[in-house]
C-alpha cells in the first residue's frame, strides 16, 4: 500500500488551493467535474479523508465515511440526469489500472453509450 502524499492534486483541491467545479459535497465527500471529460458527464467522486485508493479505503475508512461515499453517488447521477439513461463508474487503483492521482477517486461518466467495459 502506497503512502499518501499530501502534494497530489486533489488533496490540493480540497485544501482550496487549486480551484475546482463542484457538483456535491457534504462533511465526508467532494464530489468535481472532471477537468479532461471522457463523456457529456463525467464527475469525479472522492472522500475528504485521505485515501490513496480503493483498497486503502476498503480496509481504513470508517463505517460513516464509508456509507457517505456510497450515498453520494445517487445525489451526483440525480444532480446530472443520469439515472434513467445510465451510467458506469470506474475506479483507478495502483499502477496496472493506470491511476493518475493517488487520492482515492470514482470517476462516473454517462450521458452517452458508452460502449464495452474495456477498450
Ligand atoms: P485517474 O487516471 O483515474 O487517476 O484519473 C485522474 C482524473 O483526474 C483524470 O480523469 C483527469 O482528467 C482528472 N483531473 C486531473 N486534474 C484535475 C483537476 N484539476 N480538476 C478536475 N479533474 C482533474
Amino acid at each position: 500500500m502506497s503512502v499518501y502524499k499530501n502534494e497530489n492534486i486533489f488533496s490540493k483541491i480540497l485544501s482550496g488551493e487549486i480551484p475546482n467545479n463542484t457538483i456535491y459535497e457534504n462533511e465526508y465527500v467532494l464530489a468535481f467535474e472532471d477537468i479532461n471529460p471522457q463523456s457529456p458527464v463525467h464527475a469525479l467522486l472522492i472522500p475528504k479523508g485521505k485515501y490513496t485508493s480503493m483498497t486503502d479505503f476498503s480496509e481504513n475508512a470508517s463505517d460513516k465515511e464509508i456509507v457517505a461515499f456510497i450515498r453520494a453517488i445517487s445525489q451526483i447521477t440525480k444532480i446530472k440526469g443520469i439515472n434513467d439513461t445510465g451510467y458506469r463508474i470506474i475506479s483507478n487503483s495502483g499502477p496496472d489500472s493506470s491511476q493518475e492521482v493517488p487520492h482515492l477517486h470514482f470517476h462516473i461518466v454517462g450521458g452517452r453509450k458508452l460502449g464495452s467495459i474495456l477498450p
